[in-house]
C-alpha cells in the first residue's frame, strides 16, 4: 500500500470522469512542511499558528512569527498555504494570556477562544497580521479565520489586516502579491449566512471537528462521545450540501479542513456532496488520492441525492456496500 501511494505522490489526482479534486494536508509547524513533498500534498490547507503559541513560555515576538509564516511559504515553493489565525483560548489557554474571561471558562470549547479572544485581544491580532504581511511579501496570502460565528467577526479581523496593511505600504515595506480572506465554517450560526457570507470571502473552509461537536452538542473531547456520532450520519451530511449548495455559482473556493476528509468513506460522501478540496492529516493523502482516482462524482453525487433525501438505516452501511459495487 504505502508504495503504491509513493508512486501517487507526483500524481495529481482527477476523478474517473475527469475532475480534479485539490487533496491538501494540515500542519502546525515548521517541521511539517517537509510532508508536502513526501506526501505529494496540493499546498496546506490548514497551518494551524497557535502551535507556535502553544509550544512557547512566553508571547512569540513578532520578528518569530514573520520569521516562521517566511519559512513556511518558502518551504511550500508554488504549493498554497492557508494560515489560520490562532485559535487558542479555552482548551488550548496559554500562561501569558491571563484573563477573567478565561477563567469563567466552565465550558472552554463554547468560550472565548480563537476570534473571540483575538478580537478582544486587539494587540495579538495586529501583530500575527503583521508578521503574516510581512511573511507573505511578494507572495499570495490565504488567511483563514477561525470560530466565526457572524459575519461582523469576519469583517472586524479583515480590518484588522487591511488596517495593518495600510501601516506597511505607508512604510514602504514590500507587501503580498495577492491576499485571500477566507472563514472556517465550524460553528453552525455562520450557515444560516451563506447567502450574505458568500459575498464577503475568497474560501470557505469547513472544520468538520468543531461542526461536528457544536452540530450535536457533544463535546469532542470527550471519549464516552467519541463513537456515538457517526460523521456519515443524515444531519451532518445534509448540513455539508446546504452549505455545498451555497457556494455554487459563486467564486467562493470551497473546502473541509477537518478531520474528516481523510477517511475514505467519509471523503467519497464529501465528494459526492460537491466538494473539491479537502485538507487532512499527512498521513491519510495517500489513500485519499488513490480513492479519487477510482471516484465517478456523477454516480456517487447521484447516490448521495438518494440517500440524502430517503436516508438508509446506515449511510455507513450503504456506503461500504456502494463503494463495494464501484469498484472502491
Ligand atoms: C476543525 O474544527 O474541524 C478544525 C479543522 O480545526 P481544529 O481541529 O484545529 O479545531
Ligand atoms: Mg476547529
Amino acid at each position: 500500500k504505502q508504495a503504491a501511494y509513493a508512486r501517487l505522490r507526483e500524481v495529481e489526482p482527477f476523478t474517473r470522469d475527469g475532475q480534479r479534486v485539490q487533496v491538501m494536508m494540515n500542519a502546525g509547524l515548521r517541521d511539517d512542511v517537509p510532508m508536502l513533498p513526501l506526501t505529494g500534498a496540493d499546498g496546506i490547507g490548514l497551518f494551524r499558528t497557535e502551535f507556535q503559541f502553544l509550544i512557547s513560555s512566553v508571547l512569540p515576538q513578532r520578528e518569530r512569527q514573520t520569521r516562521l509564516y517566511k519559512d513556511v511559504l518558502d518551504a511550500a515553493g508554488d504549493k498554497p498555504v492557508i494560515f489560520r489565525t490562532v485559535d487558542i483560548g479555552g482548551d488550548k489557554s496559554l500562561p501569558y494570556i491571563n484573563s477573567e474571561n478565561a477563567r469563567e471558562d466552565e465550558n472552554p470549547a463554547m468560550g472565548w477562544r480563537a476570534l473571540r479572544l483575538a478580537l478582544e485581544r486587539e494587540g495579538l491580532m495586529k501583530v500575527q497580521a503583521r508578521a503574516l504581511l510581512d511573511g507573505a511579501a511578494g507572495k499570495t496570502l490565504n488567511v483563514m479565520f477561525p470560530m466565526v460565528s457572524e459575519i461582523w467577526e469576519f469583517d472586524a479581523a479583515k480590518a484588522v489586516f487591511e488596517e495593518q496593511l495600510a501601516f506597511l505600504k505607508d512604510r514602504k515595506h514590500k507587501l503580498p502579491q495577492a491576499i485571500n480572506y477566507g472563514v472556517m465554517l465550524e460553528v453552525p450560526s455562520l450557515a444560516e449566512m451563506m447567502d450574505l457570507l458568500v459575498d464577503k470571502v475568497s474560501f470557505i473552509s469547513v472544520g468538520t471537528n468543531d461542526l461536528t461537536q457544536f452540530l450535536f452538542a457533544a463535546d469532542r473531547s470527550n471519549p464516552v462521545l467519541a463513537e456515538r456520532y457517526d460523521w456519515l450520519s443524515p444531519s451532518i451530511l445534509r448540513f455539508l450540501d446546504r452549505i455545498a449548495k451555497g457556494v455554487v455559482g459563486t467564486r467562493v473556493d470551497l473546502g473541509v479542513c477537518g478531520e474528516m476528509g481523510g477517511r475514505r468513506l467519509e471523503a467519497l460522501a464529501l465528494i459526492g456532496l460537491g466538494y473539491r478540496r479537502l485538507s487532512i492529516t499527512p498521513a491519510a493523502v495517500g489513500q485519499i488520492k488513490e480513492l479519487v482516482r477510482q471516484v465517478d462524482t456523477k454516480a456517487i453525487s447521484q447516490a448521495m441525492t438518494g440517500w440524502l433525501s430517503s436516508p438508509p438505516p446506515s449511510m455507513r452501511e450503504a456506503l461500504t456496500a456502494w463503494a463495494a459495487d464501484n469498484g472502491i
